[in-house]
């Protein structure tokens, strides 16, 4: 530790008490190391904020110790975004932990960046609401970590991404500068949408203390059908079918065989059908007191591309457990950190590119295993890269991000773009727009001490 870095703990230790000041190496681990273990990085000091005066003396004293600072909500970000891997300040908001007010008139609720989406959802059905956005990491990623990925989960279909949830916000600057746009109005357009500018910006241009956020009014009741396909564009067919049959789509999840084999055995579960098919498709619908008929109609209208399906009333954690199982299990077998490419492709280019990258990955990297699943009716696919040896991490990402940019796709859907996709971005973005989002960046903290090896940022001088 270098004496600039003790008077800072030191003062740190001032702000926050000496108790939220971390820096023992056995309490500091969870923080230094990611959801999947494949990003281990090094701190000398986790501090735990309470509120956001705080949060804000903290980075003012960052600042004027020119040290650099990662934010860390749940730290269940797949891109390794959450990690101090240059020695950073780990911010951590797990004690920003206060909801303050659900308002079930204007449906909203503001909540404290380190709330947990499973705590904001209980919140919400203590009301008869819900909280638009829900994702298997429900019970450790925060508020403050879903706006700041944009994550968008199971329920984007309906409910559409995070920002599309985004009322308000109170963040601090890298300077201490606290900026608040605190309103509950759905049509609001004065200026710039700057709420909306933090969201997705992984950490890189304010710490985000506490959000208000629109809730939704839950379906009264939902079906949940699985249903085996033979082909990508069967489950497809299946997803428009839905849509137009006077059902809500609430979710549209695509698992492989190959996928739902290992949850079965990871889990021990039956299997799901009598027959194997290659694809699974879990979907889960609304409506009118009919949606049972109509989920029938739906299914027989498909019969071309349908080959069996399970149908339970919702929430169906049974069916579900096939599909947010998956993550888990992707872990838990892999021999090394799993390689996890989380892309997007429009839809007509989906079946194209998974048959492409069989092809691909057979050929090139015969000892890796591809399991791609998820959400399919966005057009969001999470390829899964397992057994992938320490050398080979690079050229397996590079090929498949590769491949997306030719189906016309996004290297990043939801997950951001972190460390695992840094060397990548050029594939997403034109040199002009990344150059746009260093000005942003270096006008919001020209000191360039947030989350700064991440997302294109500006040589230091
Ligand atoms: C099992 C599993 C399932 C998942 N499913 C989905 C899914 O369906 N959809 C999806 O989008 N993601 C999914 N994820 C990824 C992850 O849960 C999301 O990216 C989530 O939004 C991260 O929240 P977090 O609080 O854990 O953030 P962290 O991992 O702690 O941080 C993520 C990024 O946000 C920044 N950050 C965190 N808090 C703040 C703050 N208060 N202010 C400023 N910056 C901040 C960090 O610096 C980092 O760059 C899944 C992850 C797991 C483990």
């Amino acid at each position: 530790m270098t004496v600039e870095t003790r008077s800072l703990t030191d003062e740190l230790t001032e702000i926050v008490g000496a108790a939220h000041v971390l820096t023992e190496q056995e309490l500091i681990s969870g923080f230094v190391t990611d959801w999947t273990r494949r990003w281990t990085g090094h701190t000398a000091a986790v501090v735990r904020p309470a509120n956001t005066d705080e949060v804000s003396a903290v980075l003012a004293a960052c600042h004027r110790a020119g040290a650099a600072v990662v934010p860390q909500g749940g730290n269940t970000g797949l891109v390794g975004g959450s990690v101090p891997m240059h020695g950073e300040i780990v911010l951590s908001t797990v004690r920003l932990n206060r909801i303050d007010r659900v308002d079930p008139v204007g449906r909203t609720i503001d909540a404290g960046a380190g709330v947990t989406v499973a705590e904001a959802q209980r919140a919400a059905r203590h009301h008869g609401l819900d909280f638009g956005i829900d994702l298997a990491s429900r019970d450790s990623a925060t508020m403050g970590g879903i706006v700041s990925t944009n994550a968008g989960g199971i329920r984007m279909i309906k409910n559409g991404n995070t920002r599309a949830q985004l009322l308000g916000v109170e963040a601090v600057l890298a300077d201490g500068t606290v900026f608040t746009r605190w309103k509950e109005l759905t049509k609001d357009n004065v200026g710039y949408d700057l709420p909306g500018l933090l969201a997705g910006a992984e950490g890189t241009l304010a710490v985000i203390t506490r959000v208000r956020m629109k809730l939704v009014v839950p379906p009264r009741a939902t079906k949940v059908a699985l249903v085996g396909v033979e082909s990508v564009g069967g489950a497809l067919e299946f997803v428009d079918t839905l849509q137009r049959s006077g059902l809500s789509l609430e979710a549209a999840e695509l698992m492989t065989r190959s996928g739902i084999d290992l949850v079965q055995h990871h889990k021990s579960l039956r299997a799901p059908f009598a027959e194997d098919t290659p694809f699974a498709l879990l979907v889960e619908v609304s409506g009118q007191a009919d949606a049972q008929q109509l989920l029938l109609d739906a299914l027989t209208a498909g019969e071309s591309v349908i080959v069996d399906a399970a149908i339970e009333d919702g929430p169906a954690h049974r069916l579900w457990n096939y599909r947010e199982s998956h993550t888990e299990a992707v872990g838990a077998v892999s021999t090394t950190p799993p390689v996890k490419l989380d892309i997007s492709t429009p839809l007509r280019e989906i079946e194209s590119f998974l048959a492409e990258l069989t092809v691909r990955m057979r050929d090139a990297f015969p000892g890796v295993r591809a399991i791609c699943f998820g959400h399919i009716g966005d057009g969001n696919i999470h390829v899964n890269l397992l057994d992938v040896a320490d050398d080979q991490r690079e050229a397996v990402t590079d090929m498949v991000l590769r491949l997306v940019a030719r189906h016309d796709g996004s290297i990043s859907a939801e997950h951001g773009v972190g460390r695992a996709k840094a060397p990548w971005i050029g594939l997403g973005r034109t040199p002009v727009d990344l150059q746009l989002m260093r000005s942003i960046r270096s006008a919001l903290d020209p000191a360039g001490i947030l989350n700064p090896a991440i997302l294109p940022s500006n040589p230091q001088p």
